[in-house]
């Protein structure tokens, strides 16, 4: 029983104790025809956990944004890219929510999964609703905020009320990058350091610990789904849509595991200190420049 909790394994195929939910069997891209497609994709992948995906005809980016509800709390993760208008879709799901629970409202954390510009763009439309706070967009106030010891190397909390997140500090994609752990749905947000597509990587043995440290906290913990802020694979393994691509007829899902990231750390061990480019089934390693 202890080895094979050692082993992220459960003792029985049962579901392991975890909340279970429905990702979408499709998500919208960009096209054929813009009109006919919405802005948001709003999936409730149960109904205190919704993914939503912005269409690629408002921005090609098509991020994913994340909505996870507590019995005190919700947090949003990322608020979009390009003429976002996240707060109002958001603030649509949240007045569902509560209205689907019979309660007023709940007060709202608006997090990211790191600072690039496509998943912070909606941020000022949130600022000026009530009842939500803004995780500051540096690593002091990151830090802070989840009460994370020492950045990167500690894990931070925050508790939503009777549903914890752990919040790990993953940085090389970008310095801000954080990864956050649902012990409820056993969902490991990953941002735009693991999600199928392209990984860029700024600051190679950053990203290098950041991933090990990434395998150690999932070591023993139920991993349901590893879930990104994009798509950029194909349904095709090893071949990818190009940057800019708006519409994706044929994308990669959206959910990896945890395999995927034992084999990312492989991937990386493998390059020791000689950063490449490297084309996996699921995603790209896409070593970059580091911008300092
Ligand atoms: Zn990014
Ligand atoms: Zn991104």
């Amino acid at each position: 029983m202890v080895s094979c909790a050692a082993l992220a394994q459960a003792p029985q195929p049962d579901g392991a104790g975890v909340r279970p939910g429905t990702l979408a069997a499709k998500w919208i891209t960009g096209g054929p025809d813009c009109s006919a497609v919405p802005d948001w994709q709003v999936q409730p992948y149960n109904e205190d956990f919704y993914i939503l995906r912005e269409s690629g005809c408002t921005n090609y980016e098509k991020p994913f944004l994340y909505l996870i509800f507590g019995k005190d709390k919700a947090l949003l993760e990322d608020t979009g890219a390009g003429k976002s208008d996240a707060a109002r879709v958001v603030t649509e799901t949240v007045a569902k929510w509560a209205a689907a629970k019979g309660r007023p409202g709940i007060p709202l954390i608006v997090a990211h999964s790191h600072s690039h510009g496509d998943h912070v763009a909606g941020d000022a439309g949130f600022r000026e609703l009530p009842h939500v706070t803004m995780v500051p967009l540096t690593v002091d106030g990151t830090r802070e905020f989840f009460g994370i010891a020492k950045w990167p190397e500690s894990i931070g909390q925050i508790d939503l009320g009777e549903r914890v997140l752990d919040v790990i500090p993953i940085p090389g994609h970008d310095t801000l990058s954080i990864a956050l752990y649902d012990r409820q749905t056993g969902i490991l947000l990953t941002g735009d350091s693991l999600y199928p597509g392209r990984l860029y990587v700024r600051d190679f043995p950053e990203f290098v610990r950041s991933t090990s440290r990434l395998v150690e906290f999932t070591r023993g913990k139920i991993v349901a789904h590893v879930l990104g802020t994009h798509i950029e694979e194909s349904s095709t393994p090893y071949k990818d849509y190009p940057v800019g691509t708006k519409f994706q007829p044929e994308e990669h899902v959206l959910e990896l595991s945890r395999g995927q990231l034992l084999e990312l750390a492989g991937a990386l061990a493998g390059m020791k200190d000689k950063p490449a480019r490297m084309a996996l089934r699921d995603f790209t390693v896409w070593p970059q420049q580091p911008r300092r």
